[in-house]
C-alpha cells in the first residue's frame, strides 16, 4: 500500500471509546468515506488485492455494502447483500452465528448467486469473524464459493482470521489497517 493512502486512512478512521457499550474501542469509518481522498484511497487499496476470476461481490448489511458495491462496480460484476432478518422480500437462506452475548441471524437471496461463482465477500472490520463466517456459509448455501475476503480494518487480537481459515478454509484474506 503507498505510505500516502495508509497516512490518510490512518488519520480518517476515528476511535470511540465505550461505544455501544462499555470496554468497546468502536472503530468509526465515517470521516474516512466522508472525505473525498480517503474513500478514493481505500477503494483503491481494497481493489488492489483483489485477485483476478471474480465473478460477484456479496458485502454484509450495513457497512459492506458502502465498500462493496464500488468495488463491485470497478470489477464489472454484480453486487449482492446479505441482510438482517425480514429485510429481503424473496426466498432467502439463513444463517445463524454467535455474539457476544446471545445469537444473531442473516440472509441471502436463494437466487442472488449463480453456483459455481466465484465470490469476494466484503465488510468493514473483521473482529472475532462471527459475521464473515456466517457470511461464507451463506454463500456456500446459495451454491458458489468464497475465494477473497475484503475488509477495511482488521482487530487481530481477536482471531477472526484463523476462525474464516480453520471453519471455512478461507485464508485468502485482504485489510488495510490493523489493529
Ligand atoms: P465479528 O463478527 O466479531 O468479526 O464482528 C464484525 C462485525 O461487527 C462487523 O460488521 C463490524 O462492523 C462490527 N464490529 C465489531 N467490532 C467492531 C468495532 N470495534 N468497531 C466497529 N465495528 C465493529
Amino acid at each position: 500500500m503507498s505510505s500516502a493512502n495508509r497516512a490518510v486512512m490512518e488519520r480518517l478512521i476515528r476511535n470511540i471509546p465505550d461505544f455501544p457499550k462499555p470496554g468497546i474501542q468502536f472503530k468509526d469509518i465515517t470521516p474516512l468515506i466522508g472525505d473525498a481522498l480517503g474513500l478514493k484511497a481505500v477503494i483503491a487499496e481494497l481493489l488492489e488485492a483483489v485477485p483476478e476470476g471474480i465473478d460477484a461481490v456479496v458485502g454484509v448489511e450495513s457497512r459492506g455494502f458502502i465498500f462493496g458495491v464500488p468495488l463491485a462496480l470497478e470489477l464489472g460484476v454484480g453486487f449482492v447483500p446479505i441482510r438482517k432478518p425480514n429485510k429481503l422480500p424473496g426466498a432467502v437462506y439463513s444463517q445463524e452465528f454467535d455474539l457476544e452475548y446471545g445469537s444473531s441471524t442473516l440472509n441471502i437471496h436463494q437466487d442472488a448467486l449463480i453456483p459455481g461463482q466465484q465470490v469476494l465477500l466484503v465488510d468493514d472490520l473483521l473482529a472475532t469473524g462471527g459475521t464473515l463466517v456466517a457470511g461464507a456459509q451463506l454463500i456456500e448455501k446459495a451454491g458458489a464459493s468464497t475465494v477473497h475476503v475484503s475488509v477495511v480494518i482488521e482487530l487481530e487480537d481477536l482471531g477472526g482470521r484463523a476462525k474464516l481459515a480453520q471453519e471455512r478454509g478461507i485464508a485468502s484474506i485482504t485489510s488495510l489497517i490493523k489493529y
